[in-house]
């Protein structure tokens, strides 16, 4: 078995291949470890290989490992939330996180920005478009992305950063890369008009060369950097 050492090697290796083989900078897509389900002690050996952002998905389990980390390194580490948001765990959220990918509904982004302590800087914002219209899966169908854009970008706690996408899971190359075409250019859409995004949160472990191909500048990145999840991903009203 590989160690997380080894592993995070690896998808930076890939990371950054593709970045050559499709013309991005070397260095314009930043890696996000997703580390829901893992212990604290696979978070602080990532982090002694140098990761510094790492993604969670489950309120309470999040708040328990960053609440255990030692102080010392809780400065260093950035934590991202990527999950579902139940609107009672808002504040847990705005307290204890840098990023939230997952803002899909005004009302949760007025209460983040209301919750978000005075003293942190604004809340870094994605919100999450639903870009293969999937019943079950969160997000904003692409028609509503620009409204929503618009509104959260007034608000004062938050800074609107761009978008995250899950697109329906494909092994066919040509589809992860037309899906997440279609949320580059909704971006390029908001940046015509007026609003000031630098990010493009899309790609995981089975599709992030689509999505660095297609311009992903931050890819979520867990099962290819800590192994596969003991239980599969549900929205655990944790
Ligand atoms: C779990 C999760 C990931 C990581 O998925 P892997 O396939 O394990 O790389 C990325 N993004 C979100 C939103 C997730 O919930």
């Amino acid at each position: 078995m590989a160690t997380i050492r080894e592993r995070l090697n690896r998808v930076k290796q890939q990371i950054n291949a593709a970045e050559k083989r499709y013309g991005r900078p070397h260095g314009s897509v930043t890696l996000l470890a997703v580390s829901k389900t893992w212990p604290l002690e696979d978070i602080l050996e990532a982090a002694e290989a140098g990761q510094g952002c790492f993604g969670e998905s489950y309120v309470q389990e999040a708040v328990a490992k960053i609440d255990a980390c030692p102080p010392e390194l809780k400065r260093e580490l950035e934590w991202h939330f990527i999950g579902h948001i139940q609107s009672n765990k808002s504040r847990d959220i705005a307290n204890r996180f840098a990023w939230v990918h997952s803002v899909d509904r005004l009302k949760l982004a007025r209460r983040l920005s209301e919750q978000r302590p005075q003293q942190l800087a604004p809340l870094n914002i994605c919100l999450q478009v639903n870009i293969s219209g999937e019943q079950r899966k969160a997000g904003l169908s692409p028609d509503q992305v620009s409204a929503l854009a618009h509104q959260v970008s007034e608000l004062p706690n938050l800074r609107l950063r761009g978008l995250m996408t899950i697109p329906a899971p494909t092994a066919d190359f040509d589809q992860q890369r037309a899906a997440f075409r279609r949320v580059a250019e909704l971006q390029h859409k908001l940046i015509e008009q007026g609003l000031a995004l630098d990010t493009l949160s899309m790609g995981m472990s089975g599709d992030l060369e689509a999505a660095i191909a297609e311009g992903a500048t931050m890819v979520r990145v867990g099962t290819a950097v800590f192994g596969q999840r003991r239980y599969p991903q549900t929205e655990r009203t944790a």
